[in-house]
Formats: C-alpha cells, sequence, structure tokens
C-alpha cells in the first residue's frame, strides 16, 4: 500500500510504500532538538519504496558534522522535517508528522529512552481536549 506526505506548505509531497520496516518514537537530544518537539515520530522504509512526487528541488539537507549518522532534511519554504536518505544510503526516515494518510501501523517502541526530556509526559497522563480549549 502507498501512502502519500507533505510539508506544512504542500511544496514537497511524497509517496510511500507501506508498513514501514520500523516506526519509532526517538527521544534522543538531537531528535528533540530537530523536531523541536519531545520526541520524533520516524518510519523507516527502503530506497527504492520512496518517491517524490513534487518540491524536491526545495528540499534542504543537513548533516550534523560532528555525527555519525544524523541528518535531516526540511522544505526550505516553510520549515518543515521531510524524509531523508540515511547517510549510508540504506534507507528513508519518514517524519511520521509529514503524512498525510494512515500508514496502518503504530510506533513499535521508543528509543533513546534515557535520553527523554526531563519535562516529557505521556499525553495519557494529561487532560484531553478536542482542539483549543476555552
Ligand atoms: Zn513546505
Ligand atoms: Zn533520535
Amino acid at each position: 500500500m502507498k501512502v502519500h506526505g507533505s510539508c506544512l506548505c504542500k511544496t514537497v509531497q511524497y509517496e510511500v510504500e507501506v508498513p514501514f520496516v520500523r516506526f519509532v518514537y526517538c527521544h534522543c537530544s538531537r531528535c528533540r532538538k530537530a523536531t523541536g518537539s519531545a520526541h520524533a515520530a520516524n518510519g523507516f522504509a527502503k530506497p527504492e519504496h520512496f518517491r517524490w512526487i513534487q518540491g524536491e528541488s526545495a528540499v534542504k539537507r543537513y548533516d550534523v558534522p560532528e555525527a555519525k549518522r544524523f541528518g535531516l532534511q526540511f522544505c526550505s519554504h516553510c520549515g518543515s522535517k521531510v524524509p531523508h536518505l540515511t547517510r549510508d544510503g540504506a534507507g528513508i526516515v519518514i517524519p511520521a508528522g509529514s503524512l498525510d494518510d494512515d500508514p496502518g501501523m503504530r510506533p513499535q517502541r521508543a528509543i533513546y529512552w534515557g535520553s527523554r526530556a526531563e519535562w516529557f509526559t505521556d499525553s495519557s497522563d494529561l487532560p484531553r481536549h478536542d482542539a483549543m480549549p476555552e
């Protein structure tokens, strides 16, 4: 099954074959910086199962110089994270928040749990609102 994804401004659009090889929440400090959030939600796919539909020329890449593996790509118009090829070329990392369709699977594990933010709180422990509360 193919699912689609896009950035916030819709310039960058892609499709990817699911299920993912793996699907994780990553709490490492680099993912926290890169997402501005408590953790990344990343699906991993084989490169041959991924295709840009449009906007590839707007995609910018950043590889952390001192890191062995860490890199990311983002839309140069809206700043949203978009998929990137791993530095060894073995896989495509899909930021799951960029998906427009249900990938039909759920995250399987939380990695770098020991690096989680001090303030991390599971959302099941919080009051829930379907929209912005009054
Ligand atoms: Zn964009
Ligand atoms: Zn990470």
